[in-house]
């Protein structure tokens, strides 16, 4: 029953209310109020009734249940309520309905918010959340559920190529640049699809397994979207495992050098030594670099690691004879960073190692973006009488322009070319030219990966200068090494073959 909108009508109300002897707590709208009436029957037989105005608690409390379930930021729904809708869409999953869920994630949000500072981090996640509601549908949900991180509820999506449909959307609506502040940012998306109910048949299963796939779209290079797939919960995590462990690694002593050595065929005698890490884990044993490299240059945590590197290798060196280089690789990624000259002109004058006995080991993939700043560090390093070397030529685009692009001391032939030198003709072909390029560029050449006598005779004939291969010897450890010079030096007449 009404209180009714006029006065008449209220007071035939109110009287029919007396004729029932209802009591207790009515709430009425009122003329766009909300007006809380209690009802009181007095022992005398009177009655009171006491009217108060809630309007604004009322209000009060409709905002802070709002607050409760959005992202204050971009006022999209927040994980709270994404949770609670996924929740109300699983019982329909029994029923045979079709839901997907995309867990949607910034490429380089962190670096932006680092970089430029939050006020402006703020500004584009608004900008952000507004293009990705532009790319939804009016029946999806859309959420942020913290940080750079937002989530799609897709209903009644029976067809996981509905979802890649939506997913590349996205990803190409965040790949344009966005203008805040007068700053160009580039951020781009990955996304991560689960679709239910084949993957998954509870929120928290589903939810997961998106997560999975995101973390697979950002492993394969980011700005590109992944569906779930069984068996990637295992493969994704062993890498968390080796992510976690690597992060303690460096902490807990872990890692350790272990040191090639490069022998000039003129000199006849080893002229360098490369520097080759190794990760020596309680439970899996010794980790190659290979595969935990790419995850510490993912996760960052290759700067530290390339710092400790780079001190391990000088110090180790500055005990070695004068004529003895080290080699040390660094990643691109250490590139990025701007303090590497600083880090290497420290290492160096912390060691006390001569600056033209350290050589750097970059790869061809350095080169191939953001010119500019990479060739100014190295041209930095270069004047500071470092040598720099491109390692592994011949596996990625061996671009001539790459060789032009920078006065290297030295080109690293890929042991692949060694491999196939016997099989494939065309090795030897590639092997001599690359020697006959560094001749006339005046930088020197190694050929990596030298197994046999008969590889050394081949390299040996096309004038290349040095040679690194387990013909010689395998990477051995610091102590290793020490003994392996003093031979030298007592030896330094006997031609120098074999000298493991
Ligand atoms: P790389 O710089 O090309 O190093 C040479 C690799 O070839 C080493 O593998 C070495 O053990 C292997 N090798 C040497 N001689 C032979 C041979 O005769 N036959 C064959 N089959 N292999 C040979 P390793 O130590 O497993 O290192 C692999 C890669 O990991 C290195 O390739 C380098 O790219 C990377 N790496 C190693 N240490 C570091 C580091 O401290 N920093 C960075 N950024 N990368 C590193
Ligand atoms: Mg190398
Ligand atoms: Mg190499």
């Amino acid at each position: 029953m009404q209180a009714g909108p006029n006065r008449d009508d209220y007071v035939r109300w109110r009287r029919e209310v007396i004729a029932r002897g209802e009591y207790g707590k009515n709430i009425h709208e009122l003329n766009g109020r909300t007006i809380m009436m209690q009802h009181h029957p007095m022992k005398d037989g009177g009655w009171v009734t006491t009217h108060e105005d809630i309007t604004e608690q009322r209000q009060h409390e409709e905002r802070i249940r709002h607050l409760a379930r959005h992202d204050a930021l971009t006022q999209l729904p927040n994980r709270v309520q994404f949770l609670e809708e996924m929740a109300a869409a699983e019982p329909g999953l029994a029923r045979g309905e079709h839901i997907a869920v995309l867990c949607i994630d910034l490429d380089h949000f962190k670096s932006v918010n680092d970089t430029l500072g939050h006020s402006l981090g703020d500004k584009l996640l608004q900008q952000v959340s507004a293009r990705l509601w532009g790319a939804t549908r009016e029946n999806d949900l859309l959420a942020r559920l913290g940080g750079d991180e937002f989530a799609l509820l897709l209903r009644g999506v029976d067809n996981p190529a509905e979802a890649a449909a939506i997913a590349e959307r996205i990803v190409k609506a965040m790949a344009n640049p966005f203008t805040i502040d007068g700053h160009q940012l580039v951020i781009g998306t990955s996304v991560g699809i689960a679709m239910a109910p084949q993957d998954g048949d509870t929120s928290e299963i589903l939810m997961k397994n998106a997560d999975l796939a995101l973390y697979k779209a950002k492993n394969e290079g980011r700005s590109t979207y992944h569906f779930f797939e069984s068996g990637m919960d295992a493969a994704i995590q062993k890498r968390r495992t080796i992510e976690a462990g690597l992060r303690l690694a460096l902490a807990k002593g872990e890692l350790r050098l272990v040191f090639q050595p490069l022998v000039g065929l003129k000199e006849n005698r080893i002229t360098c030594l490369e520097a080759l890490l190794r990760w020596d884990t309680a439970d899996r044993g010794t980790i190659s670099p290979t595969e935990f490299i790419p995850i510490a240059e993912e996760t960052g945590l290759i700067v530290a690691i390339g710092e400790w590197v780079l001190r391990e290798a000088c110090r180790t060196a500055a005990g070695w004879p004068s004529d003895v280089r080290v080699a040390v690789n660094l990643s691109p990624v250490q590139f990025k960073n701007k303090r590497l000259f600083e880090t290497v002109e420290a290492a160096l004058r912390d060691t006390g190692l001569a600056p033209t006995r350290l050589e750097l080991e970059i790869t061809e993939s350095l080169l191939l973006s953001d010119n500019e700043p990479t060739l100014k560090t190295l041209h930095k390093l270069r004047a500071l009488g470092v040598r720099i070397s491109m390692d592994d030529f011949g596996t990625g685009y061996s671009s001539l322009s790459y060789l032009r692009s920078f006065p290297f001391d030295k080109i690293k032939i890929d042991r692949s070319f060694m491999r196939d030198l016997k099989a494939k003709g065309d090795s030897l072909a590639i092997i001599k030219a690359v020697i006959g390029l560094g001749q006339s560029l005046g930088m020197s050449t190694t050929a990596e990966g030298i197994e046999t006598e008969e590889q050394l005779a081949a390299v040996r004939d096309q004038g290349c200068n040095e040679v690194q291969g387990f013909l010689f010897s395998p990477p051995i450890s610091a102590e290793a090494v020490t003994d392996m010079l003093a031979g030298q030096a007592g030896a330094s007449r006997r031609r120098l073959h074999r000298v493991s």
